[in-house]
């Protein structure tokens, strides 16, 4: 199989301009490396319609292509419930009863990092999971041998991150998204996963379910995120985020692929003029700050 980066937006809404500068990066990260781009769609919660083909249309309006079709994790389930099975198979797997409320209030295991799960229902003996079956649905979580785990990170270097028993599939029959998204980039062949730095805790769960799974641990780089004038994550709700927020202020998608090139230390143009004077290592560390240019 051929190495691959991907993109992988969640279709919750449209893409604002943080969101593209990821896919821009990732993009950039892939191409000046020879690999292929692939784009999958994290549908599996929080899709809401019309947003997909919005974002695949934004993203293609700043550059940004992609190799193969597009891939949907609600198509994939057979795949997700596969390695759930391998893992139960092993014995790495429990149900879980607990609600939110009582992981909240339950108390924390003994040398367990602040919001691990506590591990309540690891335990729960065969009839006490009879009767806990009756009440409530439950949710599958993985029996983790570890509770850290460390990962490399072609930006920010060695980073060491909480694993704890996470959650597998939720109790509503969803597959959860740490799970996923290491079975669909093995799957896919992804050995590059270029996305923003608020997933980098989430990273060394994932190398770790990869490792149990006898799957490849791919490349990371966590990029910095754009952010408003206070210094928070970039949102719908600060004002002209969007392709078409932009465009109704006179801002077209060229201009706004030229803003964000620039963002990057990069020149103006297509982003395949880019991809040869793409550095990784010259990338601006800090989060970028938005706003609107002026004379729009
Ligand atoms: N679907 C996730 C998001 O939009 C990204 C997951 C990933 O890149 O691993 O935040």
């Amino acid at each position: 199989m051929t190495s691959a980066g991907r993109f992988a937006p969640s279709p919750s809404g449209e893409l604002h301009v943080g969101n593209l500068r990821t896919a821009i990066l990732a993009w950039l990260f892939a191409r000046s490396t020879g690999r292929n781009f692939l784009l999958r769609v994290e549908d599996l919660d929080r899709a809401r319609s019309g947003a997909e083909a919005r974002q695949l249309r934004d993203l293609e309006a700043v550059g940004v292509g992609w190799d193969a079709a597009v891939v949907r994790q609600t198509e994939r389930g057979a795949l997700y419930a596969e390695a759930i099975d391998r893992l139960a198979g092993q014995g790495l797997t429990y149900e879980c009863f607990c609600t939110r409320k009582e992981i909240q209030e339950a108390p924390s295991a003994p040398h367990a990092p602040q919001g691990a799960y506590p591990g309540t229902c690891r335990k729960l003996s065969h009839a006490e999971r009879e009767i806990r079956r009756a009440s409530r649905p439950a949710s599958i979580r993985l029996r983790s041998d570890v509770t850290e785990w460390a990962v490399e990170d072609q930006l920010r270097g060695r980073y060491v991150g909480v694993v704890d028993d996470l959650v597998l599939r939720r109790n509503d029959g969803v597959t959860a998204y740490n799970l996923a998204v290491v079975v669909d980039d093995a799957a896919q062949g992804i050995d590059q996963v270029v996305r923003g730095d608020d997933l980098l805790p989430s990273t060394p769960r994932q190398a770790y379910l990869a490792s149990l799974l006898g799957l490849p641990v791919p490349e990371y780089a966590h990029v910095p995120l754009v952010v408003n004038h206070d210094g928070v994550r970039l949102a719908k709700r600060d004002g002209a985020v969007t392709l078409g927020d932009l465009a109704a202020v006179g801002i077209p998608a060229d201009q706004v692929r030229d803003l964000l090139l620039g963002s990057l230390g990069l020149p103006p143009g297509s982003l395949e003029s880019s991809v040869s004077r793409f550095r990784p290592e010259e990338l601006p560390r800090e989060a970028w700050v938005w706003s609107v240019p002026r004379g729009a």
